[in-house]
């Protein structure tokens, strides 16, 4: 195990003390298996697939129930055994139509605590032979077992896995930067065997000569044990704590914190030879692998005020609301609903009760937190420069903000908009409470669509 002490990358910022982790981190995962299960046919961001069933159909656990519509999205699988009850279409908190295939379970022995992974099957008591399985195999399982990046953006593991380019490292993202979220660090502590076995597929499937275990130095406990596992065999992989700063979980900033090398503008990490997926996917990954199961369920924390903060294991498809119950319901009626961590989630609910939460756990859905709402008034802003010092993509926040709010897409694309990478640290330090990360994230999106516009006059 090696340990960086040293400031890994640029920017950044301290947005913890760590108590935020401590509601969810102690306690080992529980398992849920509820009677319905409403699954997304939108798995990430950007990126529908089509239902491949009925309604009145009998599925199985595992059956295909969706297929990607377009570049970047994933099979979609039944994640309880049951019969579809419905398909319906409504809008998401963005206002975004959304389709989701609603199965009731007919296996009354499904539901409950029963449902908990055995870990007694060989990949979670050690390490597999894994010589008859083929880069190839690896990789077609990745793309029939709906595999796709687990830590938040959702993009399909196998097309990564199909670049052309010779890779040197696969790096495995277990840095869990953002406060509260403990899914990945309890996965570790729980299923190291598991994710180690994971960590070999991806360097089979990779070709790589090297797996970098990455995490927070917050997260010792699960990088002693990890360590301890991999005393008992000579593998490639190597463990290495970093220091805890935010964004240090953001692809470029790992690279920079962990090889020294720095992904170029508008290129990806494979470019320069390295892989990234999160450690959830690695276990992911085995769970395909070793016991065919498609990637039908996933860990998510579930804290802030609540009465039991805890991470789960669940279906995907289980509502967000029955999770809230299940940890005892809301502590504050001025509630404000994330999906996803404080920096980068989603908010979903602003005072409402249990019954008004919608939406269900996707296969990126870290967390479900609940804060305290706050009323953020914006003022303008006092040129302090800190929004520029701790951006860890280099850019100006406050000149960009600027153009945005005019509309200059131009000027907001001169300023490398598109090199934001939404990590909400501009906001968190602003003084004068600006949407900066908001306004950034849309600026990249507008300067995304001039380009498409761009090319689309150029081809004719
Ligand atoms: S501009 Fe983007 S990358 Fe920079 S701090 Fe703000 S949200 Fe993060
Ligand atoms: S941190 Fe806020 S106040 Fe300071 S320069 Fe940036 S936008 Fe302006």
């Amino acid at each position: 195990m090696k340990y960086s002490s040293r400031n890994d990358f640029h920017g950044g910022i301290h947005c913890s003390d760590g108590t935020d982790k401590e509601l969810s981190n102690k306690n080992p995962i529980r398992f849920y298996q509820p009677k319905t299960v409403e699954i997304s046919m939108k798995q990430s961001a950007g990126s529908s697939g089509e239902v491949a069933v009925s309604i009145g159909d009998r599925v199985t656990k595992g059956q295909l129930i969706g297929t990607p519509t377009r570049f970047g999205t994933a099979n979609i699988h039944a994640s309880i055994n049951g019969t579809v009850q419905d398909i319906v279409t409504t809008k998401d908190s963005q206002d975004n139509d959304i389709t989701y295939v609603v199965i009731e379970t007919d296996t009354p022995d499904e539901t409950g605590e029963k449902n908990r992974t055995p870990n007694t099957t060989e990949y979670h008591r050690g390490f597999v032979d894994i010589s008859s399985i083929s880069k190839e195999d690896i990789i077609t399982s990745m793309k029939e077992g709906g595999l796709i990046g687990m830590g938040g953006a959702g993009f399909p593991t196998h097309v990564k896995y199909e670049t052309t380019n010779q890779i040197d490292y696969v790096l495995i993202n277990a840095a869990e930067c953002e406060p509260y979220l403990t899914c990945d660090h309890r996965l570790m502590l729980e299923y190291g065997y598991a994710i180690l076995n994971g960590v070999c597929l991806f360097l089979k499937a990779a070709g790589a000569k090297k797996a970098i275990l990455c995490m927070e130095d917050n997260k010792r406990d699960a990088a002693e044990h990890l360590s301890n596992l991999l005393f008992q065999k000579d593998l490639p992989i190597e463990i290495k704590l970093l220091r805890t700063r935010y964004p240090q979980g953001g692809e470029k900033q790992l690279i920079e914190a962990v090889i020294g090398m720095e992904v170029p503008a508008g290129k990806l990490p494979a470019d320069i030879g390295v892989i990234i997926n999160n450690v959830g996917t690695a276990k992911a990954l085995a769970d395909l692998i070793f016991a065919q199961t498609p990637l039908v369920s996933r860990c998510i924390t579930v804290t802030g005020k609540v009465k039991k903060p805890s991470n789960f294991i669940v279906p995907i498809g289980t509502r967000y609301a029955e999770l809230i119950e299940l940890c005892g319901g809301f502590t504050t009626v001025n509630n404000r609903v994330i999906v996803g961590g404080p920096m980068t989630g989603t908010a979903v609910l602003f005072g409402g009760g249990v019954s008004d939460l919608e939406g269900s756990v996707t296969k990126t859905s870290s967390g479900l937190l609940v804060l305290e709402d706050q009323i953020i008034i914006e003022t303008p802003c006092i040129r302090c420069g800190q929004c520029e010092r701790i951006c860890p993509a280099g850019l100006a926040p406050f000149k960009i903000d600027f153009a945005c709010i005019n509309e200059d897409y131009t000027l907001c694309e001169k300023l490398y908009a598109t090199e934001c990478i939404s990590c909400g640290s501009c906001s968190y330090v602003c003084p004068a409470s600006r949407e900066l990360a908001h306004r950034t994230t849309k600026a990249k999106i507008e300067v995304l669509k001039l380009r498409m516009e761009r090319r689309k006059k150029h081809n004719g």
